[in-house]
């Protein structure tokens, strides 16, 4: 058995391109992108993947840099912005295997083709590289990194269908993917027709782990993975589902959530979710 370690890779948000703007007349900009890295002795797995060849540049530095052979990567869900770029990063790392949960690779499938016609590729014009369905299914015997276990959590809803959180028994870890946020307002435009519940019983089961460590799909720089960060999530929850049922319009809900987290940020997704479930 060896004793397990990880880190982390925060990426900076991307601005987005296109006439949609946030109510300051900023322009939209993506969510900052937490990437984890897992390391034994010689090997190392990476939770979740870059999008943009930018950030791929990057990530492919940091994972050479560890000094680790990549054993394979897991993929938490389904969102383009955490593993459209794995195909290309995986041409530095040839033969390494991508896995994902079923659900989440439902998800991922639509997400390939309707999801970045939709999304991607008109908000991020040819940063994005050429993408196909390369992930697989988890195997029946399950994911280890040199004997120890990495147990996909299977979480349902949270802020899109068919998520997971990847869960490390030894050394406590939860790499929650969006599950948790740390310190950046919450995307809950696809919460809509009770996924807040949802989201918020997913919320319980990763609280239930009792981790010691919990590192947020996004989070602001430099912020920690200090389980703490369930609570808030539950709480901008809790807050974002009052204020949608308070507010008189869209603008409303976005004025009172980033009165109540002024300290958050990216504001965008605060904005997509005020149109998406207010109209706009
Ligand atoms: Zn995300």
């Amino acid at each position: 058995m060896t004793q397990l370690h990880y880190e982390t890779l925060v990426l900076d948000g991307t601005p987005r391109a296109g006439d949609g703007r946030l109510p300051s007349g900023e322009s939209f900009v993506t969510s900052p992108l937490t990437l984890t890295l897992i390391t034994g002795e010689r090997d190392a797995v990476l939770v979740d993947a870059p999008y943009t060849y930018g950030q791929i540049e990057r990530t492919r530095n940091w994972i050479k840099d560890s000094g680790k052979r990549l054993a394979f990567v897991y993929i938490t869900h389904g969102h383009g912005d955490h593993w459209l770029g794995v195909e290309e990063l995986l041409k530095a790392f040839p033969d390494t295997a991508v896995y994902a949960t079923e659900s989440t690779l439902a998800k991922m499938a639509t997400e390939v083709v309707e999801g970045r016609a939709a999304v991607w590729d008109p908000a991020l014009p040819g940063l994005v590289p050429p993408a196909s369905l390369v992930a697989e299914v988890v195997p029946e015997v399950g994911l280890e990194l040199e004997g120890e276990r990495l147990e996909p959590i299977h979480l349902g809803h949270t802020d899109t269908d068919g998520t997971t959180a990847l869960w490390v028994p030894s050394i406590e870890l939860v790499v929650a993917g969006d599950a948790i946020y740390n310190g950046a307002h919450q995307y809950v435009l696809e919460s809509g027709d009770g996924g807040l519940e949802q989201w918020l019983e997913a919320i319980d089961k990763i609280e239930a782990l009792s981790p010691k460590y919990v590192v947020a799909g996004h989070k602001a720089p430099g912020a920690g993975d200090d389980p703490s960060n369930i609570q808030a999530t539950r709480q901008y929850l809790l807050d974002a589902r009052d204020a949608l049922a308070a507010a008189g319009s869209p603008k409303d809900y976005y004025d009172t959530m980033l009165r109540r987290y002024p300290h958050h940020v990216n504001a965008s997704p605060v904005w997509y979710g005020a149109l998406g479930l207010l109209g706009g």
